[in-house]
């Protein structure tokens, strides 16, 4: 067994500081969740909590069935592999990896054995003599998992492992990391602050936001269905557009979404059940629509939003399309009497769509079944 429980987790730094509050969360054995959020949101003092490297205030964390709090980081059999990976500058590949079972008193054949596997599993076979300064940063990277792999631990904790990394070689070792997590089949615990990397290596993710989780659900289900407006401005790149909104009836009886004094038209079936706006009313609500929702009718026509293009940025295969639309009342905005009122709005467009130019005046509708609802006084979703 080797899943972990949090219930009702609580790290209080000092008097008054709330790291972590009242954290319920479970891992499922094999699982591979992802807890991601702001600086500051709690994530780090989370794993460390599992790790038996913090004291909790409140709560009961389990390791399989066994409650942890009073267990000391080696009683735990968890593996932990940080930013820094912390490998011995003076130990060569090999002796870095069979360290930890040289602490442990391992039998010599044995400890050459497991390092012999892994060094396989993670290509670091012709590596083994090198000392750390003498290998790239996604060799080093994987020493430092290897070193959490020969102890076959029951939890993998992993804090940033990818962070000190270039941006491209994090793109090969999430895939990486991924893999093998998958092969070992071993229940991985994974903070980033990055919502791309938690996105696509979590079989899970958990958001935390000021020591509160906000959602814990697979990665297309918070997409799909963020839980509040946080989660919706946090997750999907770039992020979700949110306006201070009502969902009124135009004259004509399309249904039309008000936003201070423009008006998007709301395009497709409006009534299918599992859309708020079919039965929503005139009370204010955040409406929520990502930037791969969004029209434009070039022509300027259909009734939709007035806006200008401000940009075009290209992506590859897609373009975003910064545009800007008088009167919309954006959500977060800071409220500013003198400011002017026109604000941005972002669309992303296939190339294929891609037609408009900087200066364009287009017309901007969202189809019924991508706009999200959430409540305007406490941000959470309304379905
Ligand atoms: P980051 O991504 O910046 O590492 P994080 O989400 O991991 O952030 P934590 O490091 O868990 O956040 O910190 C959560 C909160 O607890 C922050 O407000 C932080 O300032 C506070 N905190 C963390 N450690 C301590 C400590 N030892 N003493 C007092 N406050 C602390």
């Amino acid at each position: 067994m080797s899943s972990v429980t949090f219930s009702g987790v609580t790290k209080r730094f000092g008097t008054d500081v709330y790291a972590v509050r009242d954290l319920d969360l479970d891992v499922a054995d094999g699982e591979l969740l992802v807890v991601v959020g702001p600086s500051g949101c709690g994530k780090t003092t989370t794993l460390r909590m599992l790790a038996g490297l913090e004291d909790i205030t409140a709560g009961e964390v389990k390791i399989g069935d066994q409650v942890v709090n009073d267990l000391s980081a080696k009683e735990r059999d968890i593996a932990m592999v940080f930013q820094s990976y912390a490998l011995y500058p003076h130990l060569t590949v090999g002796e870095n990896l069979g360290y930890p079972l040289r602490l442990a008193k391992m039998p010599k054949q044995e400890l050459r054995e497991r390092v012999r596997t892994v060094a396989g599993q993670l290509q670091l076979d012709e590596l083994l003599d090198r000392k750390p300064r003498q290998l790239s940063g996604g060799q080093r990277q994987r020493v430092a998992m290897g070193r959490a792999m020969v102890r076959e631990p029951k939890v993998f904790l992993m804090d940033e492992p990818l962070s000190n990394l270039d941006a491209k070689l994090r793109v090969t070792m999430r895939s990486e990391v991924a893999e093998l997590q998958h092969d070992l089949g071993t229940t991985m615990f994974y903070v980033t602050h990055d919502q791309v990397e938690a996105m696509t290596m979590g079989h899970r993710v958990a958001l935390m936001r000021d020591g509160v989780l906000q959602q814990v659900a697979p990665p297309e289900e918070l997409y799909r269905s963020p839980a509040n407006t946080f989660v919706a401005g946090f997750i999907g790149s770039p992020p979700m557009n949110l306006v201070n909104a009502r969902v009124a009836t135009s004259d004509s009886g399309d249904r039309q979404l008000i936003t201070g004094t423009a008006a998007f038209t709301i395009a497709g079936d409006t009534a299918r059940p599992e859309s708020a706006l079919a039965t929503i009313d005139e009370r204010p609500v955040v409406a929520g629509f990502r930037p791969e929702h969004v029209r434009l009718d070039p022509a300027g026509t259909a009734g939709g939003a007035a806006a200008t293009v401000r940009l075009v940025e290209m992506l590859g295969s897609e373009h975003l399309v910064h545009l800007n639309i008088d009167g919309m009342d954006l959500h977060g905005a800071p409220h500013d009497e003198n400011a002017a009122t026109s604000t941005r709005v972002l669309a992303k467009l296939h190339d294929d769509d891609t037609t408009v130019r900087l200066g364009d005046h287009v017309a901007v509708s969202i189809e019924a079944r991508h706009v999200h609802l959430f409540d305007a006084a406490t941000g959470e979703r309304i379905t």
